[in-house]
């Protein structure tokens, strides 16, 4: 089964998918943070990366389908979890060549919300888990005793640029999906464990 986690930045997409491998055996492609590990490395192609992100931009889709087809190119699977993935009609279209689109979850989530949220985000440097100021004042993380950071592109500035480009390309997609009968929406402003418990039972019908 191939699921897309559709929702604006700071929906809770990444928090979702950490709950979800806690009950649920999947393949996850999170471009995102596909993306982070490659400028991790202090590669020419990262940097290249990390100014398209600091600037709340998309990076190019050949770039994004090298790392999609490099996740994919092993799977032995048999649900795999697109985070972030596709964000524009030509990244569906690319998907659409590669497998079939099962379910589409939409996780909808008011603009100012999602900018409080961003703003209280941490991610750990070590671990990649997502978690918030308010959980964890001192910066420690919960799971590995890792540092916590705040992501470079979480910034009021380029989050209201990320939000712009999901307007104008990833929210389109909605239609599509809901038009092709695999969309299904989740209020995202509920806490994390009842969007988990949503979502637990729509991938159990599907
Ligand atoms: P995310 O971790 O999903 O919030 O993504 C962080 C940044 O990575 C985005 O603002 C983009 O610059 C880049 N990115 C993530 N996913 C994609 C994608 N599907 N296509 C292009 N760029 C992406």
């Amino acid at each position: 089964m191939n699921i897309v986690l559709l929702g604006i930045q700071g929906s809770g997409k990444g928090t979702l998918v950490q709950d979800l491998s806690k009950h649920l055996d999947f393949l996850l492609v999170s471009v995102g943070s596909s993306l982070r590990d490659e400028i991790a490395t202090g590669s020419k192609l990262g940097k290249l990366i990390k100014s398209k992100m600091d600037k709340g931009e998309l990076v190019d889709t050949n770039i994004v389908m090298d790392t999609i087809n490099k996740k994919l190119s092993d799977n032995k699977k048999s649900i795999v979890i697109f985070d972030g993935f596709p964000r524009s009609r030509e990244q569906a279209d690319e998907l659409d060549k590669i497998c079939n689109v099962d379910l589409a979850i939409y996780l909808n989530l008011k603009k100012e919300d999602a900018l409080k949220r961003i703003m209280n985000r941490l991610t750990c440097s070590k671990c990649g888990n997502i978690t918030t100021r308010v959980k964890c004042p001192d910066l420690v993380c919960p799971v590995c005793n890792g540092k916590l950071t705040v992501r470079s592109d979480d910034t009021p500035e380029v989050a209201n640029k990320r939000f712009e480009q999901y307007r104008l390309e990833t929210e389109p997609l909605i239609k599509r999906y809901r038009e092709s009968g695999v969309l299904v929406e989740i209020d995202a402003s509920k806490t994390p464990n009842e969007v988990l418990k949503a979502v637990m039972k729509v991938i159990k019908w599907t």
